[in-house]
Parts: structure tokens; C-alpha cells; sequence
């Protein structure tokens, strides 16, 4: 069985306020995306790898690498929006049965989790780990709160989101093919418009996404 890993580490960061990339951002002395290629190594079942880079910071991303006695097969430009990040990584594999698609800004992945799904990808052909939501849940007009949700049956979602690989590439063609915006917030919305069912999982609270810096913070605590 042939495994890919995808790591999307070109993203700018705008909202960490960080003067690198934020995958670039260190924590516990380590850049954000070498964390989640530990990770992976531990995993011991990926065949190949494929880190996703902003342009103008290759050369960091690679001396980085080469720091951390870590490698990958591919290292490919990332676009400026997620979709085309990822649409580049999967070009750059010729063959895989199933591909992993992970967040550089959630360094906390575990391999436990990464197991779980790889047990359920290949019952489902699309799965992603999810939390339910237990807060309540508002729609917010000029800083007040307008309307609430029912937030039953509501869940936030994380990465890694795993595919089949023919059928994620299939679904990113049609996205596409139909012209309908690049605004893809995650990878299983692809899924979705083409009509495809995505198993969800039990995530981990620990594998939040990095997004501001007080998730940095947070993230530092901790490992205290
Ligand atoms: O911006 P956000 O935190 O939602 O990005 C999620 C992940 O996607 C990050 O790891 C980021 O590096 C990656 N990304 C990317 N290419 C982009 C935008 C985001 O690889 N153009």
C-alpha cells in the first residue's frame, strides 16, 4: 500500500503576526512544520513525502530540514490560496493509494490519531478527524450577537483529511472544471461538491490549528 504525506507549509501566517512564514515560527526551539514531519516519521508507514513551501523560502525551509536531520521527496511552491498548495503537492506524486493532507500550523498531530485514520480511509475512501461542538454558536453583525445556531450536529474539523488518491484528484479536477471560487477552507469540501460521502472521526483537542498568537501561547504552556 502506498502512503503520501502532504505537509501545506505556505502559508503566510498574516494573522501570528510573525515575521517569517508561520511554519517557520519556532516552538520549543523547533520550526511549526518540523514538529508534524516527526510526526510522520513516527508513523513508519508513509512511502513519500511532500512539503509545501512559500515562494521566496525554499532555501530556509531546506536549511531547516537539513538542521533537524530530516528530509523530504518532494518540496514544491505553495499558491496563494490553500487549494492551489494542494493542488500542487498532488502533482507531484505519481502514484499513491491513499494521501494525507496536513496543516504545518498544527504541529500536535499524533500518531495515534494518524493510525486511526488510516484504519478508516480504507473502509471509506475520505475521513477526517472532527470535535463536536460544545459551545454555543453565534452569528456576530458589527460586533453584536445576531442570531444563534443550533449546534447539534455542528463540528469543527481538522487535518490530517485522508483520501483515496484517485478520487481526491478526480474531485479537485471537477472543483476545477466548474469555475466556482477558490475560497476552499478545508480539503474535504472538495468531497462534498462532488457528491461524495467524508467519514468523520473523533479528533484531538491537542491538534489545534495556529493561527493567532495567542494559539502560539497556548501551544508553549503547553509544552511546559
Ligand atoms: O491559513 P491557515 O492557517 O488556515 O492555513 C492552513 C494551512 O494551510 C497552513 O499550514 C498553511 O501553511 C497552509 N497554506 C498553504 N498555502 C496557502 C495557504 C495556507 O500551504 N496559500
Amino acid at each position: 500500500m502506498q502512503i503520501a504525506f502532504v505537509l501545506l507549509a505556505a502559508g503566510s501566517g498574516e494573522r501570528l503576526d510573525a515575521e517569517v512564514p508561520k511554519s517557520l515560527v519556532k516552538l520549543d526551539n523547533l520550526p511549526l512544520f518540523i514538529h508534524s514531519l516527526i510526526r510522520c516519521k513516527e508513523a513508519g508507514f508513509f512511502n513519500q513525502s511532500i512539503l509545501v513551501v512559500p515562494e521566496g523560502f525554499k532555501e530556509d525551509f531546506k536549511s531547516a530540514l537539513f538542521e533537524h536531520g530530516l528530509d523530504v521527496d518532494s518540496l514544491v511552491l505553495g499558491g496563494s490560496k490553500r487549494v492551489e498548495s494542494m493542488s500542487n503537492a498532488l502533482d507531484a506524486i505519481k502514484y499513491a493509494d491513499y494521501v494525507f493532507i496536513h496543516d504545518a500550523a498544527r504541529p500536535f498531530i499524533s500518531v495515534r490519531l494518524m493510525e486511526a485514520l488510516l484504519k478508516e480511509v480504507q473502509k471509506h475512501s475520505a475521513v477526517m478527524p472532527a470535535l463536536a461542538v460544545s459551545s454555543a454558536l453565534k452569528i456576530s453583525k458589527d460586533g453584536f450577537a445576531v442570531r444563534t445556531l443550533d449546534r447539534r450536529n455542528m463540528y469543527t474539523v481538522q487535518t490530517p483529511q485522508v483520501f483515496d488518491f484517485q478520487l481526491i484528484k478526480l474531485a479537485l479536477l471537477e472543483f476545477k472544471n466548474r469555475n466556482i471560487g477558490d475560497e476552499v477552507f478545508d480539503d474535504s469540501f472538495l468531497l462534498e461538491l462532488s457528491g461524495n460521502k467524508v467519514r468523520m472521526i473523533e479528533g484531538d483537542l491537542f491538534n489545534f490549528k495556529i493561527t493567532y498568537p495567542q494559539d502560539l501561547e497556548f501551544a508553549k504552556r503547553i509544552l511546559e
